[in-house]
């Protein structure tokens, strides 16, 4: 449904601010969002919302095992586990997977995992049309995005569509238990850094803009106590809670420098996609607070009333996350053709984009320095 409202200012005012948005086109996801610990067990209820019997589990090699446990849990209405999700979603795993969609005559896909299971989720769902469930195991916000990015010949492409949104997503916050601490850290700023550049979307709403408030604080509060053990349920919850509004505003509205520098750089030098966003945040929100500051008040609130960009800093280093992109593989004879690549094809930023600057920005990424402006 796609409604244009308008709000009498009187009832925009959030903790003493007014909110700066006064008419919004706001377009609700039809997605079924059920939250809370033990929702996978809710899986065969899922299959019956869909009226689906010939389900098959998506999952990456290393997740084979629980995937398989869940396909055993749905006896006779799953055919089994497609345990070849590889990130990126090359085209060439997809197709692959299509053969054993057509010839198993699948009808509803599960995908349990991360960003990388739920992509391939989502490229045969492009392809077929076909329901899915989704069971995030990360805080990258994937399933619940109409956005699909895909690899094919060494290059990915992105592209947005209604039909490759899942249909129901079950967050576990058990689930994310086994996430090693290291990757708990930078998946959740992951899912921070969509919240940040929601904040200055060109296109963001009072809905949008809440959301990735609320998004920001919840994962800039668990974080920290995740790190200081992987036993904490109430993180853990609290941690899903955020990356689930920080996935939703992803989806809702338009991201920036930071999403586009991640892309860019991420896919010239074949970077890790969770530490190059742990990495670039800081130094993107820095330059875009000079022109957005106010607008980045609920990040500077989350972390303590420190300046944004230095903020995300300290928290990356608290966590002990990367914060240098020479420290994941990317050359320094890169910085220059990464400012190249993130001045091209133009874009919405809310700061004008200028080479020399961009290229200070990467530098300063690239030797881990703390950000600058
Ligand atoms: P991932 O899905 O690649 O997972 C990384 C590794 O961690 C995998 O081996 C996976 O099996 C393992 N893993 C996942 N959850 C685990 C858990 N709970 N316990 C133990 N191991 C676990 O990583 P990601 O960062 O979630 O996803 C990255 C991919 O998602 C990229 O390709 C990125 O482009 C895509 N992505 C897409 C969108 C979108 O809206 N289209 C949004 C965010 C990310």
């Amino acid at each position: 449904m796609n409604t244009t409202i308008s709000i009498p200012a009187r009832y925009l005012s959030r903790r003493g601010r007014k909110l700066d948005t006064l008419q919004f086109d706001l377009t609700g996801s039809p997605a079924r969002i059920v939250f809370g610990r033990g929702s996978l067990s809710r899986t065969c209820e899922a299959l019956d919302w869909l009226d689906a019997s010939r389900a098959l589990v998506l999952s990456t090699d290393a997740q084979k095992e629980p995937a398989e446990a869940l396909a055993c849990k749905l006896g006779k209405r799953c055919l089994g586990v497609y345990a070849k999700a590889t990130m990126h979603t090359p085209v060439s795993v997809t197709e692959a997977a299509m053969d054993v969609i057509e010839e198993q005559r699948v009808d509803c896909l599960i995908s349990f995992g991360g960003g990388s299971t739920i992509g391939l989720g989502k490229a045969i769902a492009y392809r077929t049309d076909l329901p899915q469930i989704a069971i995030p195991t990360t805080y990258a916000g994937s399933e619940v995005t109409p956005i699909l990015g895909q690899t094919e010949d060494g290059k990915k492409t992105t592209l947005r569509s209604e039909r490759v949104l899942p249909e129901i997503v079950l967050y576990d916050p058990e689930l994310t238990g086994t996430l090693p601490l290291s990757m708990s850290a930078t998946s959740g700023i992951n899912a921070i850094a969509h919240g940040v550049e929601a904040l200055y979307a060109q296109d963001r709403n009072p809905i949008s803009t809440m959301m990735a408030a609320e998004g920001v604080h919840a994962l800039c509060k668990a974080l920290p106590a995740l790190s200081g053990g992987n036993g904490d349920d109430d993180a853990r919850d609290l941690a899903l809670y955020g990356s689930w509004l920080c996935g939703s505003v992803l989806g809702q509205v338009g991201m920036a420098l930071h999403h586009k520098l991640c892309h860019t750089v991420g896919g010239a030098f074949d970077l890790p996609h969770a530490e190059t966003h742990t990495v670039i945040l800081p130094h993107a929100t820095a330059f875009n607070s000079a022109v957005a500051g106010d607008l980045l008040q609920p990040v500077s609130d989350a972390l303590g009333g420190t300046v944004p960009g230095l903020g995300l800093f300290g928290l990356a280093k608290g966590l002990g996350a990367p914060t240098a992109l020479r420290d994941l593989g990317m050359p320094e004879s890169g910085i220059a053709h990464a400012a190249d690549l993130a001045m091209a094809n133009p874009y919405w930023n809310p700061r004008p984009l200028d080479r020399d600057a961009i290229e200070a920005l990467v530098r300063a990424a690239y030797v881990g320095e703390p950000p600058g402006g």
